[in-house]
Parts: structure tokens; sequence; C-alpha cells
């Protein structure tokens, strides 16, 4: 007999034990009573029933506690769970299971139904499918770069307005989401740009405090990062590369080769140059990207990159200076399935509807704005995905033309849910995280 049906026998069974109970002293009162009743015979059974009745309900919560503790979840309560969570808070980032270790430390484990609180969302991050190749992106977090009119200088502000509004962005406040992406190949785990990192010495706070998680996130999914074997970064800016190193210098990736394209090496480890900048946050990124990348040059692994250079079997970089000196971006190709992770091309889907803005870190804004035309027209005309660094978790989408630019369609991603209805899951799950009335 299984458990859960051994269960639901003690139950009912201690269910009718209190029936019976109560039924028995309102016969015998009944009975007992009227003229010349004997009050201390009917005291005396009122007592016995009493002690039965706290004892069954002794008994009952004992079941209760018993079936929590001797049940272990199994995996498939965890999918669950996901669904469940997904079902709720369709925002949330919870679109994969959880890994065992960390699914023990929370609440449901208790075998309590438990709606976790807003701010307990779950790790963010995703896997989906990229021909044969195994794809996880992983949230850093966000960065919150102040007001569109400082960011986008050049743009008219009523133009911007607009399409703001057109595109339900915030007018208030520019925010940049950061979408890492690990990809399995089979052989190698190849990570495209590390986040902000944690190192409190370095200015990453001026960015609002909420990237630098991708660490925590990636472990959350199951992923070490001394497992990393190469970490291809598209350029040297802190929300790119400063996840390189933690907060005592040590080598995140300490098994990793690093690739970055030569000229972006030279333009920010320059020390020269970091002393003649005026501007003090620039000099903070300066600073930053030594830091991060001469830890790995000193451990004799970096990596100096070209247009055209394979990264790992399927992998190419391919210039698009002008964000940065050398930025790159990576053209990943598997079966029949082509992708570009495109960095810091575009930040923002303004400068998807608008090209030639300028962004305000673009190192070259002439040059930055010519790469982004000419890359936007190889993936509409190649029919090619893009993973967007900075662009609404997960980032992975198409283009397509709309006006004097393009428009951003988020890709439909296999989610690999349980196969089974939705609605009947979601019911299992109250059912197993309620165990109160099998
Ligand atoms: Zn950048
Ligand atoms: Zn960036």
């Amino acid at each position: 007999m299984s458990s859960q049906v051994t269960y639901g026998l003690r139950l009912l069974v201690a269910r009718l034990v209190i029936l019976a109970a109560v039924a028995v002293l309102v016969a015998f009162g009944l009975l007992a009573g009227g003229p010349g009743a004997r009050w201390d015979v009917i005291w005396a059974a009122f007592g016995i029933v009493c002690v039965l009745l706290a004892a069954t309900v002794w008994y009952m919560l004992a079941v209760h506690r018993t079936a929590a503790r001797s049940e272990p979840r199994k995996p498939e309560d965890a999918s669950a769970w996901r669904v469940e969570s997904w079902w709720r808070h369709p925002g949330a980032a919870t679109v994969e299971a959880l890994p065992e270790e960390l699914a023990k430390e929370l609440p449901w484990q208790r075998g309590h139904h438990v709606r976790r609180p807003h701010h307990e969302r779950l790790p963010g991050w995703t896997r989906f499918s990229h021909g044969a190749l195994d794809c996880t992106v992983v949230s850093d977090g966000k960065l919150e770069m102040g007001s569109p009119y400082d960011n986008f200088p050049d743009a008219d502000p009523a133009e911007m307005d607009s399409i703001l509004a057109r595109n339900y962005l915030s007018r208030s406040e520019v925010r940049l989401p950061q979408n890492l992406l690990v990809v399995d190949t089979g052989e190698q785990l190849v990570l495209f740009d590390t986040g902000l990192g944690t190192d409190p010495e370095l200015g990453g706070r001026s960015f609002g405090g909420q990237a630098g998680r991708a660490a925590a996130v990636m472990c959350a999914a199951g992923i070490e990062p001394g497992d990393i074997d190469v970490v291809a970064l598209t350029h040297a800016h802190p929300d790119h590369c400063w996840g390189l190193v933690d907060g005592h210098g040590r080598r995140v990736f300490p098994h990793a080769r690093v690739a970055i394209s030569g000229p972006d090496f030279d333009f920010w480890t320059d020390r020269s140059r970091e002393e003649r900048e005026p501007n003090p946050a620039l000099r903070e990124y300066f600073r930053g990207a030594r830091h991060n990348l001469v830890t790995y040059a000193d451990a004799d692994r970096v990596d100096r990159i070209a247009d055209g250079s394979e990264i790992v079997p399927g992998v190419t970089a391919l210039s698009t200076s002008g964000h940065s000196p050398g930025h790159m971006l990576y053209k990943i190709t598997s079966q029949d399935q082509t992708m570009l992770f495109w960095g810091d091309l575009c930040h923002h889907q303004l400068l998807l509807q608008r090209p030639d803005w300028r962004f305000q870190f673009d190192h070259d804004p002439t040059a930055a704005s010519a790469q982004r035309r000419r890359v936007y027209e190889m993936v509409d005309r190649d029919r090619t995905a893009v993973f967007a660094y900075h662009f609404p978790f997960p980032g992975l989408g198409h283009l397509r033309p709309d006006g004097e630019g393009y428009a951003w369609l988020p890709a439909d991603i296999e989610l690999n849910l349980p196969a089974s209805n939705m609605v009947k899951q979601s019911r299992r799950m109250t059912y197993l995280c309620t165990p109160t009335d099998r």
C-alpha cells in the first residue's frame, strides 16, 4: 500500500473516531439526561470523551508532521512548483527547475503551501536549445542609467518620448537588463560577457546597485564558474568584463581562457590613457578593465582575437568597432541555426528604431551607427536570431523592418515545461503543497 493511501486511511480513521465520540456524547446525554439524571456519570463520560478527542487531535497532528517529514519531495515536485510559480507570477524568471541543493532550502520542503514574497523570486535564468547547443541565459540583474535624454544626447526629446511610449518603455529611466549567455557545446562551456561583478572597490554601484548577480545565478542554474572553459568578451566596459575577478582579486573563472579583441585589450589596459582621462567615471572604467583583464593576462589566460577568429567550433568573432575601439560580436552557429550575441552593438530599442542616435558611451558614434545599420541589415536579410545583452530577459529575438529602423520580436523559446496539461499541473501542485485534505 502506498504511503499516500496509508496516510489518507489514518486520517479517515481519526476523523471517524472524532465523529463516533461526539455521537456517543450526544446519545449518552439524551439517554442519561432528564429528571433524576446521574450528573456525576454524565460529567465522567464527558471527561472521557474530551480526553479521547484531545488524543485524536494530537494523533492527527502527528500524522501530518510525519507525512511532511517522511515523504521527501521528488524532482517532479520542484518542476511542478516551477509551473505553478510561473502560473501565478508570469513576470518572474522562474522557467526551470531548481537545483536540488537550493530546492532543499525552500519553504515548500516543509510541506506547507507558501506563496513566496515578491522580493524572493527565484533566480533569473533559463535554458533553451540552439541547434545541438545547450544555452543557458543567466541574468546579472540590471543597470539603471538615468534619464533617456542623458543617454541619447543627440535625440529629439519629443520624438524619443513618442517612440518610448509606443514601445511601452520607461520615459524616466533607461533600464538595461544584463543577459549573459552560457553555451554548452558538449565539449566546452563558453560564457559570453561576465556582468558587472561584485568588487566593492570599483564603481559598479553607480549603475544602481542591482547588477553583479551573475556568479550567484550561474550557481543556481547548476553551472559552476570553475567549469567555464572560455569567456568570450564583446568589449571591456564595466558591465561586460568586471565580473572576471571577485572582490578579493581572484579569478572567478579560474580555468577559463579569455577571448577579447587586441584593440580593446590594449585600449582599456593602457595606464597612460587612464591617467590622461579627464572624466572620473571613464577613469574608473579604465582602472576596472585593467584590474580584471590583467589578472588573467598575468596568468597567461588572454587570447587576443581578430575579425573572423573562431573561438570554439561554431563560434566566430565579428569585428564591430565603434561603441568600443575593438567591439566584437559573436556568431553562434549549430546545425541550421545562427544567432548573434551582439553585446553593446545596440543597448536599447530606441537604437533599433533610430540607429543613428548616439548612445552616451559610444567611443566613436559615427562608426557605432554604421555598425548598427550594417548588422541590422545583415540580420534581417539572413533571418538570423539575435541575443541582445541589454534587452528584456531572456534577450533572444528577431528584427523586423519598421519605419526608419527595426522592431524587436522576442523569440518563442522552448521552456521545456512538463508535458501534461498546465491546469492539472497547477492543481497537482496545490495538492502536493497542502497536505491537509487528501
Ligand atoms: Zn559598452
Ligand atoms: Zn553594455
